[in-house]
């Protein structure tokens, strides 16, 4: 590609509001443009990025014998009534009528559309088990869309759905893709770790593993063992007794009755009946924090509660945590607390046994065992994400005697689940097995934010000067720059380079534009492609200057075919 007529647009400057790095480089480097809050185009260097990267995933989901299909994003409202998750999805799921009335929703996933083709195309156990995938647009109106690609409105996204007859194959079939996934990013060029973590709201009933790219700017915060090869989302990290989801249950009133003025509650019946209300209502009660604020939903226990309406945030009272008395002031209404947890924990507290629950408010009324699992700073006030973990930094692993937790932050680029029937039981994807017996289909899913991979990507690879591209998403391998193309024997030897190396296959940048030398410098480690050829003074003499990105001050002098045979 010639430069001259790319439509590639540098800024010397990072936009304002963009506080990633990899936001503000994917800015500069004319790789995306921002049409709204979390929408963007990829320009053509973004686009062959974005290829890249979608490439490797295809050529791996392939090779775990997944195939590729495409569905539509737009979805029949319908579809997401029969799996009950129109009005729990919330305000996430971007919602619209057509010229009838009709309801849809742009998919921000795809269980319900791919649940309802396989009911209809399998019937026989024969024709089990399959993985079905697509690399598709999904969209999400995320509460908070920032930091560029890396939590957008509407981005690519690769799902994959298996099926399978029985439970021993959704684990082959899960296995499968979760090696498949260290494959991908192994490739990408990522530092990352695979976690274990919650089943949040896609629910499920089996494992799941999250794929987190470490980076300081990532949402999550994985706890790692210093000796295993323990990892978890701190979501789902287990401290050492494991009862998060009940210290959370708003033992601080419960647990403490001297400094709360509460009866002592021991035992979940007479939680029970000092509230009266159900067991699971009183774990709906809860404080957490959303997008890293905290943010209280509190839900009386004499109210009607309706379970969709507070995991959708609707209905429940929300409540700023404004000073710790107003804490202290909720007596008689439990007050669950969940930090960083956000929504998602919802499903987990509801899926605790009352003898978990017992067991966790028998350990949690230990004097001040709040303090020392939960609220290292008593202050809530001032209170951030951090302060309300259970598990704290330097622990025990819960996994081997010999470790301890260490902390780091990660982006979520994939993320694969063991579904069981959750969405075929509900949808009837049914077949029939051997013996002619109907039976539902065991499912898993799978997905990769291909878009996210690519600030994943930038946020580990860059320097002050700008981005530098892992070889296998590079969208040129080669930077041919001419420092003057006014010079004939520059230009000339310029041009054969270029021909030269793309007759070999290789994908070469020349940048003919008629600039100075300065500024096609600055774009091109701004840009950052592996290896630069810059074509100078020299060039009459057959020679040019040769460097590779990530050791920009190594150059060396070769003759023009060195250094095709060295890029070769
Ligand atoms: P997050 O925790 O970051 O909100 P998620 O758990 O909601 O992500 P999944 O439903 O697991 O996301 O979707 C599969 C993958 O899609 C994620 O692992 C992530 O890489 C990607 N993804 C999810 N939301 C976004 C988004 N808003 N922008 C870009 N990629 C996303
Ligand atoms: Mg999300
Ligand atoms: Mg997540
Ligand atoms: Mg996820």
């Amino acid at each position: 590609m010639r430069q001259s007529q790319l439509l590639l647009n540098t800024l010397r400057e990072s936009p304002g509001d963009a506080e990633a790095v990899s936001h503000q480089l994917l800015l500069r480097a004319g790789l995306i443009r921002q049409l709204a809050a979390g929408i963007y185009t990829y320009m053509p260097l973004g686009r062959r990025v974005l290829r890249k990267a979608e490439q490797i995933v295809r050529e791996e989901m392939d090779r775990a014998g997944a195939q590729e299909l495409l569905m539509p994003a737009m979805q029949p409202a319908e579809l997401w009534e029969e799996s009950g998750r129109y009005e729990v999805y919330g305000p996430e799921l971007i919602r619209l009528k057509d010229r009838h009335g009709r309801e849809f929703a742009l998919g921000p996933t795809h269980e319900e559309v791919i649940t309802s083709l396989v009911k209809q195309e399998i019937s026989s156990y024969r024709r089990l088990p399959v993985t079905l995938y697509q690399i598709q647009t999904k969209y999400r109106d995320e509460r908070r869309p920032r930091f560029g690609l890396l939590r957008g409105r509407e981005f690519l996204m690769k799902d994959a759905y298996s099926f399978d007859p029985d439970w021993e194959g959704l684990d082959r079939s899960y296995w499968e893709m979760y090696h498949a996934y260290h494959r991908i990013f192994e490739r990408c060029g990522l530092n990352f770790r695979a976690v274990e973590a919650d089943a949040g709201a896609i629910g499920g009933e089996g494992g799941t593993h999250e794929f987190m790219a470490l980076a300081d700017i990532g949402e999550d915060t994985i706890a790692t063992c210093t000796c295993c090869d323990y990892a978890a989302n701190l979501e789902k990290a287990e401290s050492g007794s494991n009862f998060k989801t009940v210290i959370g249950a708003g033992t601080e009133d419960l647990g403490q009755p001297e400094k709360f003025n509460t009866p002592a509650i021991k035992t979940i019946d007479q939680l029970v009946s000092s509230l009266g209300v159900r067991a699971a209502e009183i774990m709906k009660t809860v404080l957490f924090a959303v997008d890293g604020e905290p943010v209280a939903v509190v839900v009386r226990g004499d109210q009607e509660i309706n379970e969709l309406k507070v995991k959708s945030f609707l209905g429940a009272e929300m409540i700023e945590i404004a000073d710790p008395e107003s804490v202290q002031a909720w007596t008689g209404v439990q007050v669950g607390f969940i930090g960083p947890y956000g929504l998602t924990n919802i499903s987990v507290l509801l899926d605790h046994s009352a003898a978990e629950m017992e067991h966790g408010i028998a350990g949690a009324n230990e004097l001040d065992y709040h303090y020392r699992q939960l609220v290292p700073s008593r202050d809530l006030t001032h209170s951030k994400v951090g302060d309300f973990r259970t598990v704290q930094e330097g622990e025990p692993c819960p996994r081997c005697a010999d470790g301890t937790l260490k902390f780091y932050r990660g982006i979520e680029v994939g993320h694969v689940f063991k579904l069981g029937t959750k969405y075929s039981e509900k949808l009837g994807a049914t077949f029939l097995d051997a013996s002619g017996k109907a039976q539902t289909m065991i499912m898993g899913c799978y997905g990769i934010g291909v878009s996210r991979i690519l600030s994943a990507v930038i946020e580990q690879n860059h320097d002050d000067n700008g981005i530098v591209w892992p070889l296998a998403l590079v969208p040129y391998h080669v930077h041919l720059v001419p420092v003057s193309v006014k010079d004939e024997e520059q230009a000339r030897l310029a041009e054969e380079l270029y021909q030269r190396l793309q007759s070999k296959g290789v994908e070469v940048l020349l940048d003919d534009r008629d600039e100075r030398a300065g500024v096609k410098f600055k774009d091109a480690d701004l840009i950052g492609l592996p290896v630069r050829i810059v074509i100078g003074k020299d060039a009459a003499a057959g020679l040019v200057e040769y460097a590779e990105r990530h050791s920009p001050r190594d150059k060396t002098s070769l003759s023009a075919d060195d250094a095709v045979e060295r890029i070769l």
